[in-house]
Order: structure tokens, then sequence, then C-alpha cells
């Protein structure tokens, strides 16, 4: 999609602060940190948002999941966990159209959501 800010990320457009990339998705720390830990891990199929995603995304999206875990157990937050988000459309909070999970950490975050 010529004008999604994270297709322009995937295609080396738009910089951004890496954290792991492969042939299939891209983690990168949030421009606007919400914790100590906060980077988003995309897939790099433009999907709209997890509202969107097709019953064929399925395994593409658990593979996001199960390294949304690894990373961040990697960056620290093995041990007290994190909090693993996905926003959708209007109501969901959602600002960029391209599906993405936000993983947060390194502190107690609230519940519920404002
Ligand atoms: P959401 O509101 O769930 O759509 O989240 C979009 C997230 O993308 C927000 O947390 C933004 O801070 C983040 N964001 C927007 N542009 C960039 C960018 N160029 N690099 C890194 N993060 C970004
Ligand atoms: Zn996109």
């Amino acid at each position: 999609m010529s004008d999604c800010i994270f297709c322009k990320i995937i295609a080396g457009e738009i910089p951004c602060k890496k954290i792991y990339e492969d042939g299939e998705m891209l983690a990168f720390h949030d421009i606007r940190p919400q914790a100590p830990v906060h980077f988003l891990l995309i897939p790099k199929k433009h999907i709209k948002s997890v509202m969107d995603m097709e019953p064929e995304d399925t395994p593409l999206v658990g593979r996001l999941v199960n390294k949304a875990q690894e990373l961040a157990k990697e960056l620290g937050c093995g041990e007290k966990g994190a909090r693993f988000v996905i926003n959708a459309k209007s109501d969901g909070g959602q600002t960029v159209d391209h599906l993405h999970i936000h993983i947060l950490g390194g502190r107690m975050l609230s519940w519920p959501p404002g």
C-alpha cells in the first residue's frame, strides 16, 4: 500500500529503530513509547487490521504472537510480563491502518484502558 506509513517503513523509505526482521515480519521501537519497553511487530503483508484479517492469515498472525513473546523476553519482560495489544479500527484506537501488535513492558500497566 503506497500511502501506508508501515509499508513505507518495511520498504526502507521511512527509518525505524529495528529490533527484528525476517521475510514476513518486522519489529521496531514505537516512536512515542508509552512504557520503558514499547515496540511494534507488524506483518510485511498489508493487512488493514485484525478486523480485516482472513482465515488464511491465521498462521501468520500466530507466528507474530510467538515472535512477540520471544522478543518481549529478549527485551527483559520475561519475568514480570508485558502487555500485547492490537488496536482495531476507530473505537479500538487504531491510528495506523496496518495490523500491528504493541508490546509494552518495563512498568506496571493499569487496567482498564481509558
Ligand atoms: P495504533 O494507535 O494502535 O494504530 O498505534 C500506532 C502506533 O504507531 C503509535 O503508537 C505510534 O506512536 C506508532 N508510530 C507511528 N508512526 C511511527 C513511526 N514512524 N515509527 C515508529 N512508530 C510509529
Ligand atoms: Zn501497510
